[in-house]
């Protein structure tokens, strides 16, 4: 048997139950035991009913673990390394078929029509454990999976699978090239990964934009060149003090990570002649936002909305952070930690509810 913590719906409190553990995998499903677990802010919108969501559910789409059982077939990891009982690894977000159109043909496997995604479905049906909330998860065939360094921490690895990956696929989605100025306005979870790791495929420079001092501090120590704070300028000054910085063109690529629709107006004032806008943040359903076609046109944009992301790039987004974790304090996106308790996981969804930290964690 194994523990869980389960939401029960909106507005209920959540509630501890066991469930037994799979004997016999299926071919290409592997068992892990959680060591640790973030909570992501999208886990928090679906506790707060801000999105329709399933329950009784195992919320939590983050986490670390090790191999406790591998099922036939299951001797390799994503990048080919060999995998046995007792590796610790991370997996994507979700589960995907390889055979349907988004699979095969279109380059979205994200978007497969039999896509599973972890922390999202119901749990009181085996395999019972789908979401990372819990002792144990059950790693469905299909999960791209990668080994994770022995010298590398619990915390810098966990939030891989949904921040950091997100944006190493958005970067390549939107084709981000060595040289460019990078904006990105919003210095959350995604904001700061964005800076660091643009700056590690070779941006010229990184602005970032936010309207929380506190977070724009930090993204300097995630390689941001300059921070500027929206609340305390007007637009006109900020597009003007953008321009001062890339010789009076505007920026290559800015990324929208704030979460509000309400900031895209203003990144396509930001973008230079030919520049390309990527749209990652505003994810929300019926939030809009109003743009001036012309300006779209004859600056000659490429705007692009990308969600999630093919699991190719939690092995791209593994790489760049381990190889820059001497460069930017990862390990400090972490924390405080959280039993895997009812009180506990509760405690750490309010804690990001009100702002105290970006990625709270759960330890069971
Ligand atoms: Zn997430
Ligand atoms: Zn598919």
């Amino acid at each position: 048997m194994g523990k869980v913590i389960l939401f029960m719906g909106v507005d209920k409190p959540l509630e501890e139950r066991k469930f037994p553990l799979s004997e016999e995998l299926e071919s290409g499903a592997i068992l892990v035991r959680i060591t640790l677990a973030t909570v992501c802010g999208s886990d928090m919108h679906s506790w707060q009913g801000r999105r329709p969501f399933p329950s009784l559910s195992v919320l939590g789409h983050e986490g670390i673990g090790t191999i406790v059982r591998l099922g036939p077939g299951m001797n390799r990891d994503t990048a080919g390394k060999p995998l046995a009982e007792g590796d610790r690894i991370t997996w994507a977000i979700m589960a995907n078929c390889g055979n349907c159109l988004f699979c095969r043909m279109k380059g979205l496997p994200q978007k497969c029509l039999n896509l599973f995604k972890y922390g999202h479905v119901k749990s009181d049906v085996p395999p019972y454990f789908t979401g990372t909330f819990g002792e144990y998860i059950y790693i469905m065939p299909g999960t791209g999976v990668f080994k994770v360094p022995e010298d590398m921490a619990d915390e810098e690895a966990s939030p891989l699978m949904c921040a950091a990956a997100t944006v190493a696929g958005g970067l390549n989605w939107i084709g981000m090239q060595p040289g460019d100025n990078v904006v990105i306005q919003g210095a959350g979870m995604l904001g700061l990964y964005a800076s660091a790791l643009s700056k590690e495929q070779g941006a010229k420079q990184v602005i970032m934009v936010d309207i929380l001092d506190k977070r724009l501090e930090m993204a300097k120590e995630f390689g941001a060149d300059h921070i500027i704070n929206a609340q305390r300028t007007s637009d006109e000054k900020l597009v003007n003090h953008i321009k001062s910085l890339t010789s009076g063109w505007g920026a290559d690529l800015v990324i929208e990570v704030a979460g509000f629709a309400k900031v895209i107006p203003l990144g396509v004032k930001i973008l230079r002649t030919g520049g390309r806008y990527l749209i990652q943040g505003s994810v929300y359903p019926n939030d809009s936002f109003t743009l001036d076609s012309h300006d779209v046109i004859v600056k000659c944009l490429t705007i692009a909305g990308l969600h999630n992301y093919d699991s190719m790039y939690l092995g791209v987004a593994l790489d760049l952070v381990y190889r820059s974790r001497d460069r930017y304090p990862y390990k400090k996106l972490a924390g405080p930690k959280f039993p895997l308790t009812v009180k506990g996981v509760t405690a750490a969804l309010e804690s990001l509810e009100k702002r105290k930290s970006i990625r709270p964690v759960v330890v069971p």
